[in-house]
């Protein structure tokens, strides 16, 4: 079957979307002319906004890919205090950015969830209640989620990374620490105390084949998920699985590969919220507005301080680490409006997948 049919069926199979994948050419066009088009009819050409802190880089835990992992002791290790942080949220509040995303390497210590409790708590104060705020500080317990929800936080990013719990078993520590099991028993709690829930995967990591992603890509769909952040798997010397660096892909597949990735998504969950990534850019200068032309209508321009932003160094040669929030935001406009869409000042463009769901 060719593409243009695959295309029309009502849902796809795991052979469906290993072709859709594997689209090269004309074909690939076809596929991205198809994504676009389905966004615009279900979510139009309007970006919503999340200014993301990088909280810290402090992290107990040890997942082989990344730069910040509890062992790597070269890692300069910061953490914002509640001061920097509310001022960043600030920022976006008097900039209209309309959400926050708050993200940190995973502690559960009584002083780190507090600390994140108060920020929500105080953030809303802050800004009349009217800042959005999406949470990505890893796996908690059932309590500290619900106590992060009531006091005001209604989005979470956990990245599934690998839906193939073989491969999440490569990527990861075997211990418990890291185990797959939870993580989908948390991802559960999460939609079950009402979050707004966000996963995703890594694109082109070592052992992973068209078909994991294909799973995962299902997997997204049957969980039926209301956001999704994927991006390239970038390698990070300082890390164990940097050994497999000459078994990757080359980045610039990784990068298109991400990009397919994203365009069957957005056609097998057309309402969901898409991030166009980081790591796209980390790539492609202008990776994440390419993202945004074939489906992601989520952007996250970051705005921790700049003198941390080095040290939170998933990968190497990340974006934009000697700039501040001023800087970005005033190439957020040109670069959205350069594709044509236009940005959602002020609002918090929630998921409608989620307004459906409930
Ligand atoms: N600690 C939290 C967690 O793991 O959910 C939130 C922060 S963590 C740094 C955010 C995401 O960064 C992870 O889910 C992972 O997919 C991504 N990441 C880590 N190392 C990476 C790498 N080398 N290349 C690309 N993405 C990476
Ligand atoms: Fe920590 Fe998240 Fe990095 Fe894993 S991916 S080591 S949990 S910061």
């Amino acid at each position: 079957m060719g593409i243009k049919e695959i295309l029309k069926k009502p849902g796809f199979t795991k052979a469906d979307i290993v072709q859709l994948l594997n689209a090269e050419g004309e074909e690939a066009k076809i596929l991205f002319h198809h994504s676009a088009k389905i966004k615009e009819e279900n979510v139009g050409n309007t970006v919503y906004l999340r200014g993301l802190i990088e909280m810290s880089n402090v992290c107990d835990k040890d997942c082989l890919y990344c730069g910040i992992r509890k062992s790597n002791e070269l890692t300069n290790r910061y953490s914002l205090n509640e001061t920097e942080v509310l001022n960043a949220i600030k920022f976006a509040y008097d900039n209209r950015y309309g959400s926050v995303a708050i993200q940190s390497g995973e502690l559960c210590s009584t002083a780190f969830t507090s600390k994140i409790d108060n920020i929500i708590a105080e953030s809303k104060k802050l800004t009349n209640g009217e800042i959005g705020i999406t949470l990505s500080c890893g796996e908690q317990s059932e309590e500290t989620y619900r106590k992060w929800f009531n006091s005001g936080a209604h989005r979470y990013l956990l990245r599934i990374e690998s839906s193939t719990k073989e491969l999440y078993t490569k990527i990861h520590p075997n211990n418990s620490n890291h185990d797959f099991n939870n993580r989908l028993t948390t991802l559960k709690t999460l939609k079950k105390i009402g979050y707004q829930v966000g996963t995703g995967v890594m694109v082109g990591l070592p052992f992973q084949t068209v078909e994991h992603l294909a799973d995962d890509l299902l997997f997204m769909k049957e969980f039926d998920i209301d956001m999704c952040g994927m991006g390239p798997y970038i390698e990070h010397k300082d890390t164990p699985l940097y050994e497999f660096k000459d078994s990757l892909i080359p980045l610039n597949d990784r990068f298109k590969l991400t990009l397919k990735m994203i365009a069957v998504l957005r056609i097998m969950m057309p309402d969901i919220n898409i991030a166009a990534t980081t790591a796209l850019q980390t790539i492609d200068k202008m990776g994440r507005e390419k993202a945004i032309r074939i489906g992601a209508n989520i952007l996250m321009p970051n705005i921790t301080p700049g003198k941390y932003r080095d040290s939170y160094a998933l990968y190497e040669n990340k974006p934009c680490t000697d700039e501040n929030a001023d800087d970005c935001k005033n190439c957020i406009d040109v670069r959205i409006n350069m594709v044509n869409h236009e940005v959602g000042y002020a609002h918090w463009g929630d998921s409608k997948r989620y307004a459906k769901r409930k």
